[in-house]
């Protein structure tokens, strides 16, 4: 689909109209076969520069036992996972607590990292160099170029968009104080 028809139905109110565009969609790429990815979920770091108020990932340094997964941790969690049947290692991490935390800027420091997609980077590496899982990486906001550099150690990489509604997101909507999650056409 071209991107003048995707921003089209995004525009387009009527959720008869919407679902049955989705199903076409659908059909044309897929047909009927629902596929589903066993994985597992591996939390490099819970502290995060958001707030977002409806999340119940983040954590603030006191409680967390470490700022981030070692090396060490990752690729055990990986491969525990493997021999349980998994083919995919995601990795969920807030997003770029550094600069929020000086405990998460001091452990990066320790272990030889400029940020945490660095740290991130040198995890998934390690994850394919001891397992076949495939990673899956989620670190949030990132520019061009950082996905580019995290490109060579990912399977795929995915964000979370929390609303494309501006309304949703004012305060009293549902999505208000979603952080940096929004889509507005
Ligand atoms: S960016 Fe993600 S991890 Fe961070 S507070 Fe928001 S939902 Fe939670």
């Amino acid at each position: 689909m071209k991107t003048k028809e995707i921003l089209a139905l995004a525009r387009n109110t009527n959720t008869s109209d919407l679902v049955r565009e989705a199903s076409n969609i659908r059909d044309k790429g897929h047909g009927s076969l629902i596929t589903y990815s066993p994985k597992v979920f591996i939390p490099l770091t819970h502290l995060c520069r958001d707030v977002c108020h409806y999340c119940t990932f983040a954590k603030t340094p006191k409680k967390v036992s470490s700022p981030y997964m070692s090396i060490k941790e990752v690729v055990d969690s990986a491969k525990n996972a493997e021999l349980l049947g998994c083919k995919e290692a995601l990795f969920t991490l807030g997003e770029r607590p550094e600069l929020r935390y000086s405990t998460a800027r001091k452990a990066l420091v320790n272990m030889g990292y400029s940020s945490t997609l660095e740290y991130l980077k040198e995890a998934s590496k390690a994850v394919i160099e001891n397992t076949e899982l495939l990673p899956h990486l989620n670190p949030g906001c990132m520019t061009f170029q950082e996905i580019e550099e995290l490109r060579p150690v990912a399977a795929s990489m995915g964000m979370m968009l929390e609303s494309s509604s501006k309304r949703l997101c004012e305060k009293g909507g549902p999505h208000y104080g979603q952080g940096r999650k929004e889509l507005i056409l």
